[in-house]
């Protein structure tokens, strides 16, 4: 090795490469090279100070680069598979465990996460049920310490009254005792008592309420989503705008799984997805795959063989899709109160204030035996006017003269055959989980589930609330798993 001079630079040759730098000494008028990359350097440094990588350009960013393996795919970023990447992710120390989540619209635009009412309530029947929405309440509480200081989801702690007819009074108040039993609390309110709490309603047709009365309200269900999928991507989630087309299959006589005939199995580690502007599919492999794909995981479940295979796979996922119906209207005249509850008629509509002025959201599902009305604004008032608002105007009479500010409609993931969600590992596949058909409590129930899969994945078993009976093998065995409703 050795060194000499050009000019202002010293050229230090090493093994007979040429190393050019400044001399400290020597140099007295700075060489336009080094001048160069010192301005350069010092522009760039301004610029990444003026404008911070943010979770989502860091998310563009690590999407650019296709994974070709994974440890867990999960199909669907909505609330429930962006729950279990974060956990997943938070209970693995952040970069133990390769995680890719699928979204074939990262804008959501046709998901059910982006057009929820977000209310969150403990009056199930199901204990499962119960003690998932209290552990949503508590994730709420803890929202700063899992996601920042300046995480807010607006959750509005103001309870959920539960309205019943006659037809339905004892079931109400039979389930108020359950779920007390299951550490819910709420309270049974006569209709006298009920005039006197919320006198804006008329409870003529009421035979008895239940409410809430700690860890009920509602709460923003996208600013949940988007905290979810940014946490995720902080601890190395790569979520890719991609769509799951197809898995492929190999026989593996060396797996032997219950009920199905030695060497006839045939697996996935392998799953096609097809990228926005690309014609070619590419494919992702992994070792485990989750189905949480909201409204179309059916149609997933499908890909797998799912529901058209013989066997154990005949068996499909019940999952169909569901319209529901928001509209936001002004009540000016005597608004209810300001700490109004959210309200679930026994008629079918649920309501609650949006904000702290005279509006109000109400949501309703056309009953399952019409015809949904189309989503045209046409259609859609003429069901207002038809449906909702007769019921809204009998049990708020200040309502009769709303003004309507909005409506919107999507589909949730109704499970036909119960209800209620489906948490756990397909039978038939050693390494395809399914977490979706929460029908209409997915949001509230999210960071439950997202707990639960990742306990199920990474602990070998449910750790914290066990959610084996809300497993796939109740459709085998034909065992439903019903919340009982109130009528
Ligand atoms: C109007 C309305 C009001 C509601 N109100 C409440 C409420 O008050 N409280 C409550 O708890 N719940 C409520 N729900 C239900 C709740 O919103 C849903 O249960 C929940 O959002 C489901 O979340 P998810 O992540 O499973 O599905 P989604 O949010 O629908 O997400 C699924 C994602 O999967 C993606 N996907 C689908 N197929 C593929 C594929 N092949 N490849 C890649 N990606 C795919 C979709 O693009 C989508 O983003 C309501 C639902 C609606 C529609």
């Amino acid at each position: 090795m050795y060194s000499r001079r050009l000019n202002n630079l010293c050229c230090t040759i090493i093994n007979n490469k040429k190393y050019l730098h400044t001399s400290t000494k020597l140099n007295k008028r700075e060489h336009p090279l080094w001048r160069t990359i010192r301005i350069l350097g010092e522009d760039l440094q301004f610029k990444k100070r003026l404008s911070p990588v943010t979770s989502e350009d860091y998310a563009l960013a690590i999407s650019r680069e296709f994974p070709r393996h994974a440890d867990i795919v999960i199909v669907g970023g909505g609330a429930i598979g962006s729950s279990i990447a974060y956990w997943i992710k938070t209970k693995s120390n952040f970069d133990g465990v390769k995680v890719v989540v699928l979204d074939k619209d990262p804008t959501y635009t046709k998901c059910s996460t982006a057009i929820s009412m977000g209310c969150l309530k403990q009056q199930f029947t199901l204990p499962e049920n119960v003690q998932m929405a209290c552990y949503g309440a508590e994730f709420l509480r803890q929202l700063k310490k899992n996601f920042g200081m300046e995480a807010n989801v607006n959750f509005n702690p103001a309870g959920c009254l539960l309205l019943a007819s006659d037809e339905g009074a004892q079931q109400l108040i039979d389930n108020s005792q359950f779920q007390r039993e299951y550490g819910a609390i709420n309270m049974i309110l006569s209709p006298e008592q009920l005039t006197k709490r919320f006198p804006y309603l008329d409870v003529s047709d009421v035979a008895v309420g239940s409410l809430g009365l700690e860890r009920e309200g509602w709460f923003n269900a996208w600013d949940m989503l988007k905290y979810f999928r940014r946490k995720s991507i902080e601890l190395g989630a790569q979520y890719l705008n991609a769509e799951a087309v197809d898995f492929i299959f190999e026989e593996r006589e060396d797996i032997l799984v219950d009920g199905v005939q030695e060497a006839t199995y045939r697996g996935t580690n392998e799953i096609v997805v097809k990228l926005p502007q690309e014609s070619e599919t590419r494919s992702i492999k992994f070792a485990f795959c989750i189905i949480a794909a909201g409204h179309e995981s059916t149609n997933v479940g499908h890909l797998a063989g799912i529901g058209i295979q013989p066997g154990m796979l005949s068996v499909p996922l019940p999952i169909e899709k569901r319209k529901r119906f928001v509209y936001s209207f002004n009540c000016e005249d005597h608004p209810p109160s300001i700490n109004s509850p959210m309200i679930e008629d026994y008629t079918g509509i649920n309501f609650r204030r949006e904000g702290l002025g005279g509006s109000f959201i109400v949501g309703a599902a056309p009953h399952p035996d019409f015809t949904p009305p189309s989503e045209s604004e046409e259609d859609k008032l003429k069901f207002f006017n038809d449906m909702v608002l007769p019921c809204l105007s009998r049990r708020v009479p200040s309502f009769k003269d709303v003004k309507l500010t909005g409506s919107w409609s999507g589909d949730y993931d109704y499970n036909n055959f119960d209800g209620n969600g489906i948490v756990g590992p397909h039978p038939y596949f050693i390494n395809m989980y399914l977490a979706t058909g929460f029908s209409d409590k997915g949001i509230q129930q999210a960071p439950a589930v997202g707990r639960a899969v990742s306990e199920m994945i990474l602990d070998g078993g449910f750790k914290t609330i066990d959610l084996t009976r809300l497993s796939f093998n109740r459709f085998i065995v034909d065992k439903p798993m019903f919340d009982v409703r109130v009528t």
